[in-house]
């Protein structure tokens, strides 16, 4: 049960709500209690003062004759629910509980007797002074206590209240405390619960949805119902890994689906002309034909792999770069090597600017394969008589490197798919040529996983440039 999180929430909610409704609700009680032991207090207190005046007066009317002057101070002073009583050195000159006038039940106050304590108390010192009794009623009594002299006599006056009714006023608010409590608490786990359940709801169709999704319904979404709230944006941020996902899957799809197509082709010529050549006797010339043309398809078959495997492990992150201090240059002058059988069979010239020194820090075998990609693609694209331009420079923080022809250009429309796997202007051409659509995508792969990039700008039929930039 409390695996689930709605129970959870809940059960933490009732928790932190009881026990804050438990100290707001003592502190409450506290709070009234004092203040209707304060009133309680300040009432006596009072009640002692009035009494004390008034039987200071009878003493001064009645020729200091204490015992009349009580018996008048009882008749005048006479609280209904309050008992007196007037002490002189050490002897009770008289002691009263007025009833009130519609006590429900009968008090037990007319038989106090106030301790000697209070009684020594009040004459230390002259103030009211104030005591609880607890045996003389169900909530005991409070009595306060004033000592006044009259003509060089000692007189303590005593007022007594019982607490029946203050206590009566505690006790109910403890009971609506202790009704009204585990009711909020009640009422406000039932909310939480709710409320748990609507905001984990969602949680549960999201869920749900998300079982459903597998690599042949890639393209569904989670519902989103409020891209602003944390559900939302979880829900936004799970449709977006599934968008990359997808995208992802799609690129395979189609890569495989590219690549099946590509190795059909040569694989289909080799076996025809094996067929062809196996199909009846021929002379040693027509074999070495079918031979040739074999070797060809299966050198083309052999780069294409060569190729898929590069960028495949590029996807896998597989390939580590392999970092060696190298100039640039050098390998440069080692490629246009490479490819100026090529050119001059092709009838281009490779025409490579002088430049200076240029160290880098570089993976020798990719830059290697870059260069000859660029050098091979503007070869293989430009006319007769054409001219390839191949220059190196660089600057404090960057190394650029240019390889620019004058050959059939690539359409604007085409100069952004360029980069995209087995992407080709003209399919028939660079199939003619060799090509199989994998060479600029390497390109772009190890100029960026150098940190670089590399930029095209083309014009149909007036050439091309390749500008690659490596950062330092
Ligand atoms: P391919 O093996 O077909 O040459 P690439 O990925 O190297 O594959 O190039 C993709 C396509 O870009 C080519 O098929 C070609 O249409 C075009 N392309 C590449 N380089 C050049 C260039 N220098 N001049 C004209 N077109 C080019």
């Amino acid at each position: 049960m409390f695996n689930s999180v709605r129970t959870r929430l809940t059960v933490w909610y009732v928790l932190i709500f009881g026990a804050l409704l438990m100290m707001f609700g003592g502190w409450l009680y506290w709070l009234l209690a004092r203040n209707v032991h304060t009133s309680l207090d300040q009432m006596l207190a009072n009640a002692v003062r009035t009494a004390v005046i008034g039987f200071e007066s009878q003493m001064i009317e009645n020729n200091h004759d204490p015992r009349i002057a009580t018996a008048h101070t009882f008749t005048e002073f006479n609280p209904p629910g309050q008992y007196l009583a007037i002490w002189s050195e050490g002897k009770l000159l008289g002691a009263q509980y007025f009833d009130p006038p519609h006590a429900s039940s009968a008090s037990h106050l007319e038989k106090l007797v106030p301790p000697a304590s209070i009684i020594a108390d009040a004459l230390r010192e002259p103030r009211p002074h104030l005591l609880t009794i607890d045996d003389v009623e169900v909530d005991g009594c409070r009595m306060a206590a004033l000592a006044t002299r009259v003509a060089g006599h000692d007189y303590v006056i005593v007022v007594a209240e019982s607490r029946r009714e203050t206590m009566a006023q505690l006790r109910s608010l403890r009971q609506v405390f202790f009704l009204v409590i585990p009711a909020m608490l009640l009422i406000a786990g039932l909310a939480g619960w709710l409320l748990a359940r609507k905001s984990l709801g969602q949680i549960a169709v999201m869920t749900e949805q998300a079982e459903l999704i597998n690599a042949r319904n890639l393209h569904e979404r989670l519902p989103v119902n409020n891209p602003r709230d944390e559900l939302g944006r979880l829900a936004l941020v799970f449709n977006q890994l599934l968008s990359r996902l997808e995208h992802s899957f799609d690129g395979m799809r189609e890569f495989t689906a590219d690549a099946s197509h590509e190795l059909r082709t040569p694989l289909a010529i080799i076996r025809g002309e094996a067929d062809v050549a196996l199909g009846q006797e021929r002379s040693v010339a027509e074999y070495k034909e079918s031979l040739a043309i074999i070797q060809d398809e299966a050198r083309h078959l052999t780069r294409l792999v060569d190729d898929m495997l590069a960028l495949a492990r590029a996807d896998a992150g597989a390939r580590q770069l392999k970092r060696e201090e190298l100039y640039l240059n050098d390998l440069l002058v080692d490629c246009c090597h490479a490819v100026r059988a090529l050119a001059s069979h092709q009838g281009v010239v490779l025409n490579l600017l002088p430049s200076q020194d240029v160290l880098y820090r570089g993976d020798q075998e990719l830059l290697r394969r870059l260069i000859l990609n660029l050098l091979d693609n503007a070869v293989k694209y430009t006319p007769r008589g054409g001219v390839v331009t191949v220059q190196l420079s660089q600057t404090d923080d960057a190394i650029t490197l240019s390889v620019a022809d004058t050959g059939i250009g690539i359409p604007a429309e085409a100069v952004g798919q360029v980069f995209e796997r087995f992407y080709r202007v003209d399919k028939a051409r660079s199939r003619a040529e060799g090509g199989s659509g994998l060479g600029l995508p390497i390109v772009k792969w190890v100029a960026e996983v150098h940190g670089g990039d590399v930029v095209l700008t083309s014009e149909p039929g007036q050439g091309s440039t390749f500008t690659v930039s490596l950062p330092r």
